[in-house]
């Protein structure tokens, strides 16, 4: 027996094709059948889709979505007082609990938006690792580390150790080596994560030439660009998910198409911050796959990718000059099936037969959605997270009819405002890291 059947429903696909009316079937978490035809009513649930489109969840190519106490809390800084006076500063006092309730609120957040798998990157990672076997969301999990100062060993020992223990110990979850950022973490330690990361075939995350800056310090202090030092160390011989590159050479972009790589962008960050636009169509060009993320909520105060996508498509628009480029079928790709790309995870961001049944209905009842035309363009410029009615992962509803599955909003209010207190009114707090390095 099936456990959910989609009836007539309007399919959009991770290439943002419309692919057109279905009936889609639903068994042990993945998507068992998709037809043109009548699939009859042999399921535990049976839903109506005519006044609704389904398309593959979002999925939020780079996060530190514990980040949640920053929120609305660091505004109209400098890149290095957001740094130095903020993030670097409160990160030191942050406890393993924090984490924890940090995560539970981003990934109710999340959901609500309607992204399926996100890629984290942070510490305390079995606490986050905690809060997504309870929510029901699929995560890519990576605890961060920095080479600075003594001892990055042990914390290597310690997020291997993390990525070792959880890395598909529940079937929503997988790990990555995390890695902060070539600028933090000295060649040496890099070459040693390549080297682990080679042998026990791990995939890498991490943040490099994130701005034009960051490359130019990069050529002062090494010789070599940031993606030069990540070819040489030999990162680049895993699959990596690499977070910004938008301080990328002509050079490092054919470095970049040679190896397995994607390349998470973030247009709201880089737009409030003052970072620039990168090289999204150059990448692209080159068949580096590019897919949205959020970064944390110290810069983009929201996890949500349907707005990255409506974001990323003006930005890249008004940047390249061009308002022919960067169509809506290649913006709803950037947010489904590249971003799994970069992920490189195979078996999500896309409604195929076979494929894992992370998805989203969308009801269009708003009246900023009427009249009826590409629906395409009404998800990227129109959408808001009231329309994402049901959010499913691995074949079970994390958001059923708009009210999210088991989110306790009292509870998980009085834990996050009670932590973030006591997070900045803590004195002498130690500076975890200086930017630049
Ligand atoms: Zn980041």
């Amino acid at each position: 027996m099936n456990d959910v059947i989609f009836k007539n429903i309007l399919v959009i696909n991770g290439e943002g094709e419309i692919v057109g009316s279905r009936d889609i079937a639903i068994r042990e978490g993945v998507i068992s059948k998709i037809s043109s035809k009548d699939l009859g009513t042999y399921a535990k649930e049976v839903i109506d889709g005519k006044q609704l489109i389904l398309m593959p969840g979002f999925i939020n190519a780079h996060a530190h979505a514990e980040m949640v106490y920053f929120r609305g809390m660091l505004e109209d800084m400098t890149i290095q007082d957001w740094f130095n006076k903020g993030i670097w500063v409160v990160e030191g006092g942050l406890t393993e609990d924090d984490v924890y309730w940090a995560a539970i609120l981003a990934i109710y957040e999340m959901i609500d938006a309607g992204i399926t798998t996100f890629a984290d990157h942070y510490f305390f990672m079995d606490k986050v690792a905690e809060a997504v076997e309870l929510t029901g969301i699929r995560a890519n999990l990576s605890w961060a580390f920095f080479g600075s100062g003594e001892g990055w060993e042990e914390k290597l020992d310690k997020a291997l150790s993390f990525t070792q223990v959880w890395h598909n110990r529940n079937r929503r979850i997988t790990t990555s080596l995390g890695p902060h950022a070539p600028y933090t973490c000295p060649p040496d330690l890099l070459k040693e994560v390549a080297g682990i990361a080679k042998e026990e075939k791990w995939k890498i995350h991490i943040h490099a030439a994130e701005t034009k800056e960051q490359t130019e310090e990069s050529l002062n202090r090494y010789g070599k660009t940031p993606i030069e030092i990540l070819e040489e160390t030999g990162i680049l011989e895993s699959h990596t998910i690499i977070a910004h590159a938008l301080g990328v050479t002509d050079r490092d972009i054919d470095i970049l198409s040679k190896h397995r790589v994607g390349i998470s962008y973030v247009p709201k960050t880089y737009m409030k911050l003052s970072m620039g636009a990168g090289r999204v169509l150059e990448l692209m060009e080159h068949n580096v796959p590019v897919g949205f993320g959020t970064d944390g909520q110290g810069s983009s105060n929201t996890l949500n990718i349907w707005e990255q996508m409506k974001l990323g498509a003006l930005l890249l628009k008004f940047h390249y000059k061009d308002p022919t480029k960067f169509k809506i079928n290649e913006i709803i790709r950037m947010g489904t099936k590249s971003a799994a790309e970069v992920l490189g995870l195979k078996d999500i961001g896309d409604i195929k037969e076979g494929y894992k049944a992370d998805l989203i209905t969308i009801s269009f009842a708003s009246p900023y959605l009427l009249p009826d035309a590409d629906p395409r363009a009404h998800i990227i410029y129109s959408l808001q997270n009231i329309n994402i009615r049901d959010v499913m992962v691995d074949g079970k509803f994390v958001k059923r009819n708009g009210i999210l599955v088991g989110f306790d909003f009292d509870n998980v209010k009085r834990e996050v405002e009670k932590r973030k207190k006591r997070l900045f009114s803590q004195e002498g707090q130690k500076l975890l890291q200086y930017y630049p390095a």
